[in-house]
């Protein structure tokens, strides 16, 4: 027997998982297929979710061993039970994927586990034990993406890793190296180094976070150093020794000095790429930069096949795919669609945290639009200071024209919420005077946004004047 759905949706990660609820909200039979056990998708089983479940506790760590004397909390016997953490990290997985699978239950979408392949347009086969073939009006790909890799530092599992094993360490290396100084690096340099690990991290750009506020990656560098990390940039990986019970790395910088660090364990983390588009090659789906090519509608060249998330363009971002996933079935359901990529929010969990969005400065200079910019320090901020969390300001750049806002960078304490609001008022197309003139709760972080949108226009009310 064949099942007949309106639409099929592949990989139940935060982009497929919201589309088959979005799609079973308005009325479609909806299926979804999943090739893991579990429902989420990287996400969920072995990103964003382990990993700032992970960064969590590990500030907990570092904050109780290094930081609680200057509240006045002396704390003696301070011990890590790692196991106790990874635990943790996996009850906490294990509650949002069960969630995702009621959620779905809930809303009467078929799920299947099985791997899929999509034979021909308005057909999906899953692989089970007996091949299960299932027929769908609309096929909506969203099987996201793997980790990139590193010829010259071949991934083995254990002592040379991904971010998935890194999330699984049963011990905290005495040494680790990180290669990429990008969001997955950073994140995972600070729970090993917070936890002890002498960590270096290798990026091969002249900046960690490439392309990100210029202002911000020094800060967070400066934060990333206080914590012991060595990080070398314009720094290319050349080799990679893991014969002996270390593995040793063979790195080479700008100006041609040849160095070798050795450690326990290696994380490359270098990027990520689309997966599964090489089972697509029959269905001869428009392939652009190594992502699939859609329309408005989020159609491939293929029509009733659609894609969404990491495998099309755009930031590899798990709210990004939402976005997508949303969007596209309401485009099948014939309701006008529009995803506003310029005000998607990134966020890098370090400690400050760091968040952006909309242009940088160094942006709109090569673009040659006038800007006019306005910053306040979480220095001057009382909350921030009450809780000890001084690092970092937040940045607002504006038209110089009509003051509307262009973008907005955040280095601070939960950066990770504070950005929202930049993201709601930038959606309405508001200006740096509609922050200033916004009502801000005293004494909270998100005064420094009201205080920087006034500074803009040389109003910052807690800020010397010029004169
Ligand atoms: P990334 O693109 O964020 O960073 C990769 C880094 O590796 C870059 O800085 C790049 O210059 C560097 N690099 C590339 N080749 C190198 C080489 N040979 N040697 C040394 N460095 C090299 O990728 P990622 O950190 O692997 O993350 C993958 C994706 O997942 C990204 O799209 C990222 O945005 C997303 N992600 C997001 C978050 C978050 O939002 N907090 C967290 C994790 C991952």
């Amino acid at each position: 027997m064949t099942d007949s759905f309106d639409n099929v949706i592949i990989g139940a990660g935060p982009g497929g998982y919201v589309a088959a609820i979005r799609s079973a909200q308005l009325g479609f039979s909806t299926a979804i297929v999943e090739k893991r056990d579990t429902l989420g998708g990287t996400c969920l089983n072995i990103g964003c979710i382990p990993s700032k479940a992970l960064l969590d506790s590990s500030e907990h760590y570092f904050r109780v061993a290094h930081e609680l004397r200057d509240h006045g909390i002396h704390t003696e016997g301070l011990s890590l039970d790692l196991a106790a953490m990874m635990s943790r990290k996996q009850a906490v997985v294990a509650k949002l994927t069960v969630g995702v699978s009621t959620l779905l239950d809930q809303n009467g979408v078929a799920v299947f586990h099985g791997s899929a392949s999509v034979p021909e347009a308005g057909r999906v086969r899953i692989e089970q034990k007996e091949p299960l073939d299932l027929k769908a009006r609309n096929i909506v790909l969203a099987m996201g993406s793997v980790p990139s890799e590193l010829p010259v530092v071949p991934v083995d599992g254990s002592r040379v890793v991904t971010s998935t094993e890194a999330l699984e360490f049963q011990s905290v290396p005495k040494r680790l190296i990180v290669v990429g100084g990008g969001a997955i690096g950073l994140e995972m340099a600070s729970v090993w180094a917070r936890l002890g690990s002498e960590v270096t991290i290798v990026e091969l750009m002249d900046t960690i976070l490439p392309g990100w506020d210029v202002q911000s990656t020094r800060t967070i560098l400066r934060s990333l150093k206080k914590l012991g990390i060595d990080v070398r940039t314009a720094t290319q990986v050349t080799g990679c020794d893991t014969k002996s019970r270390t593995s040793t790395i063979e790195t080479v910088d700008a100006d041609g000095h040849v160095e070798k660090f050795a450690a326990e364990r290696v994380i490359v983390a270098v990027g990520r790429k689309p997966y599964g588009l090489e089972d697509l090659k029959h269905l001869a789906i428009k392939i652009e930069d190594g992502r699939i090519n859609v329309d408005g509608r989020f159609e491939t060249n293929v029509r009733g096949i659609f894609a969404i998330g990491d495998l099309i363009a755009g930031p590899m971002l798990a709210h990004k795919a939402e976005e997508d996933g949303i969007a596209c079935i309401e485009a099948i359901a014939g309701k006008p669609v529009h995803v506003d990529y310029g005000i998607v929010p990134s966020v890098v969990y370090t400690w400050p945290e760091v968040a952006s969005v909309g242009s940088t400065e160094e942006e709109l200079a090569e673009r040659g639009i006038d800007y006019a910019k306005g910053s306040f320090p979480f220095a001057a901020n009382g909350r921030a200071l009450a809780a000890g969390e001084a690092d970092g300001f937040v940045k607002v750049l504006s038209d110089s024209g009509s003051d509307r806002i262009l973008g907005a960078h955040i280095v601070g304490p939960n950066a990770s919420a504070l950005i929202s609001e930049l993201v709601a008022v930038m959606a309405f197309g508001g200006s740096s005077e509609d922050l200033g003139r916004l009502v801000h709760a005293h004494p909270t972080l998100p005064e420094a946004i009201r205080e920087a949108g006034l500074s803009v226009l040389g109003r910052a009310i807690h800020a010397t004047p010029k004169l």
